[in-house]
């Protein structure tokens, strides 16, 4: 492999947050999610972060072209040179063809696969603390002492309504929906790796690093 311009894809709950973090680290390049870019753009005060702020501020999604020229801006920058690890970006077909429009060619997509049982299983089971926004897991990651949070003391943990078994469920279709053809026009370029998301995380990770070393 000549670079790691990559991206993560996987469904809510396979810990693409957490890979790329680790990615990141292991690799020594940015992690460019989303949500931060569009933080750092606001911060930076440039044309495109005044305007997605406008969209944020009035709580409206950030239309395609403003995130686009957002993920140019950032990718840009000197740190993202020798690479990156797009989390959450792109999110439809349209916004990849737009990425490649821009003369960005992926070299690594890394496709998390969990079951929707599995993430049924690890989202329906979160508990999230509604003042101080921990979260824990009711198998995986209880909290020490029951329905007490470990972070702040705080009694009476909390199912959010995301996480509820028929928002679970919607938030897989919408998912299936918009990643399918992105899958295929990865699958196309030959730069699609599947990677067995169900093992723990460290197994996960090691699995991708030997994957990018193949
Ligand atoms: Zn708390």
């Amino acid at each position: 492999m000549s670079g790691y311009r990559m991206m993560m894809l996987g469904p809510p709950g396979a810990g693409k947050g957490t890979q790329a973090k680790r990615l990141a680290q292991e690799l020594e390049i940015p992690h460019v999610s989303t949500g931060d870019m569009l933080r750092d753009a606001k911060r930076r005060d440039t044309e495109l972060g005044r305007e997605a702020a406008e969209y944020m501020n009035a709580g409206k999604l950030v239309p395609d072209e403003v995130v686009i020229g957002i993920v140019a801006e950032r990718l840009e920058q000197d740190d993202a040179a020798q690479g990156f690890i797009l989390d959450g970006f792109p999110r439809t077909r349209p916004q990849a063809e737009a990425l490649t429009d821009m003369g960005v060619e992926l070299e690594a997509v890394i496709n998390i696969e969990v079951s929707d049982e599995e993430v049924v299983r690890r989202l329906g089971g979160r508990l999230s603390c509604p003042e101080c926004g921990a979260v824990y897991h009711k198998e995986a990651n209880p909290p020490s002492q029951d329905d007490v949070c470990d972070k702040c003391g705080n009694r009476g943990l909390v199912t959010r309504d995301d996480d509820r078994p028929e928002a679970i469920k919607q938030r897989l279709a919408s998912y299936h929906r918009q990643t399918a053809p992105l899958v295929e026009f990865y699958e196309q370029r030959g730069v699609l790796e599947a990677i067995a998301g169900e093992a723990g995380p460290d197994e996960v990770t090691q699995e991708i690093l030997d994957r990018l070393a193949d």
